[in-house]
């Protein structure tokens, strides 16, 4: 699977119990919990790269292994180009 963060294919994911983690060769490494998935995808939301990376990098230097959940919400911004289903409200 690509990085949840910025969909880097050579990134590694994998099941963490606490949710997913991840090791990309741009975003390095961290997890994320299933509640934050979970609520990403109802809202739509994907992790904005830029903050996400810089977030990882400030929790590393205390923990190797940091984990985003819902109370970092605000490191999300709106999916760019949402694959819904098709509505026909376009156009
Ligand atoms: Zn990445």
């Amino acid at each position: 699977m690509s990085c949840l963060i910025c969909e880097n294919p050579f990134a590694r994911t994998l099941c963490a119990g606490v949710g997913q983690e991840f090791h990309c060769p741009e975003c390095g490494q961290g997890r994320i919990s299933q509640e934050l998935l979970s609520l990403m995808m109802l809202l739509n939301l994907q992790l904005d790269i830029g903050r996400s990376r810089q977030w990882l990098k400030e929790r590393r230097q205390t923990d190797p292994l940091p984990i985003m959940r819902v109370s970092d919400i605000l490191l999300c911004c709106a999916a760019k180009d949402a694959t819904g289903p098709a509505t026909g409200a376009e156009g």
